[in-house]
């Protein structure tokens, strides 16, 4: 029988794993909708290429284009906000969720509703809106599967297990791009520098996100969110191998580590067939010749994000939507050279206090519009504290 299948991000790195473990099978899939963004040829090639029904960018000035590439095809084509929400509710059995950003909740969200089984990559989702993606879920009897290497590590970590015997979730980092850079070098790190990871192949974003360890910030929330434990019982460990995507600890004193090369065909595998397991084509370790597995502790020197993680986890409700957005107005000003790279938690660390002190953040109602609210209050607030920078990165190296 084949299973329907739809991708949102198709374009993106989690997009092209996940379109190329379909295409090894194309027979067990058929292909309902997929998505991009700016990359419309590549959207195109990828819609052709899988017989996809429906094509949508996300931005409406891409839609002619894709509509040329596309016409005589039979495949049909729409853009913007809302056809990504319309797309994630044409009925499929398995759903990709990996847009970047905040721009990945709505259809989410949307696809949630619709009761199917949702493979979230766009970590995002659960950073600004955890308690209401998972009870969508609860209520439409739908299912999320993590497709993050660390929660899809602590998921597997968990299975057969009781919830009650975990005493502990362990994160791993690599530490990025600047693990090893002198502290007072971090000012002037450059976007190139930034945007090259020592272990991973990913999107721009979170290569840049993994040097500052706002992904490891987003993650710690994330893990909070998605198995519902409590902030003191994450950890996290810097782990330069990135061969250990993370660690359960249960109250016999345990620890199952989930053990595997660097490559996201895993995790997105893992939830393309859960609850099997079937081959994949990944690199298989050889443990004598990597002999060694190194750990520190993280540095809230050189990664202040990750104490504004705990901030967030403390504050809960809303808070996450603030810091999210904010994160991510800062990243755009940090790519566009407005700020420095060490600017970026300085600026989500204002944000932050400005919207706490104005009260709401804590105890508020996690609906799809006060998500929306804050997140966009939240860039003004990033640009304003961005602004404020402005003057000192006349010098800045880029
Ligand atoms: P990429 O930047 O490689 O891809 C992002 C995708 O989203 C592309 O298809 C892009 O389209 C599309 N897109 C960009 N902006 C918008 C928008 N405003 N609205 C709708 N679609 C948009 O990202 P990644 O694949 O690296 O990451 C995707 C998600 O998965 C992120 O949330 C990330 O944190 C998470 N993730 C990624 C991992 C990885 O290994 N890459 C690991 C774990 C999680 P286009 O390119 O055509 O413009
Ligand atoms: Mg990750």
């Amino acid at each position: 029988m084949t299973r329907r299948v739809s991708i949102f991000g198709a374009t993106g790195s989690i997009g092209e794993n996940t379109i190329d473990l379909i295409a090894r099978d194309p027979s067990a899939y058929e292909v309902v909708a997929l998505s991009g963004g700016r990359n419309v040829k590549r959207l195109a090639e990828q819609a052709r290429s899988l017989n996809a029904s429906l094509a949508v960018t996300a931005f409406e000035e891409a839609l002619p284009e894709l509509r040329a590439l596309l016409s005589g095809t039979g495949i049909e084509t729409a853009a913007g906000p809302e056809a990504l929400v319309d797309a994630a509710r044409r009925p499929a059995d398995w759903i990709m969720s990996a847009i970047v950003g905040f721009a990945g909740l709505p259809p989410g969200l949307a696809a949630l509703e619709q009761g199917t089984t949702l493979a979230l990559a766009n970590k995002e989702s659960l950073v600004c809106a955890g308690p209401l993606l998972m009870a969508t879920a609860r209520r439409h009897g739908a299912r999320i599967l993590p497709v993050d290497s660390e929660h899809s590590a602590v998921f597997q970590a968990l299975v057969g297990e009781e919830m009650s015997a975990v005493e502990r979730v362990i994160i791993t980092a690599s530490g990025g791009a600047f693990r090893d850079w002198p502290l007072e070098n971090l000012p002037d790190a450059t976007l190139a520098e930034a945007s090259s990871h020592p272990n991973w192949d990913m999107g721009q974003r979170i290569t840049i996100d993994s040097a500052s360890m706002f992904n490891k910030s987003l993650e710690l929330i994330e893990t909070r969110e998605f198995f519902d434990i409590a902030p003191e019982q994450i950890e996290c460990v810097v782990h330069p191998e990135s061969l250990i995507h993370a660690l359960v600890g249960f109250n016999d004193g345990a620890l199952m580590a989930h053990v595997g090369p660097p490559d996201m065909r895993h995790a997105i595998g893992y939830a393309l067939h859960w609850p099997e397991r079937r081959e994949l084509p990944v690199a298989r370790l050889d443990l004598a010749q990597i002999a060694t597995l190194t750990f520190r502790p993280p540095c809230t020197k050189r990664w202040p994000a990750l104490a504004l993680a705990r901030t967030v986890m403390d504050i809960r409700g809303l808070a996450g939507a603030a810091f999210n957005g904010a994160k991510e107005r800062a990243l755009d000003g940090f790519i566009a050279g407005q700020i420095r790279f060490t600017d970026m938690a300085g600026v989500v660390e204002d944000v932050l206090d400005t919207l706490s002190a104005k009260g709401g953040l804590e105890n508020a109602a996690i609906t799809l519009d006060a998500v929306r609210e804050v997140d966009q209050v939240s860039r003004i607030y990033a640009a304003e504290a961005i602004e404020a920078r402005a003057a000192s990165t006349a010098g800045l190296r880029r």
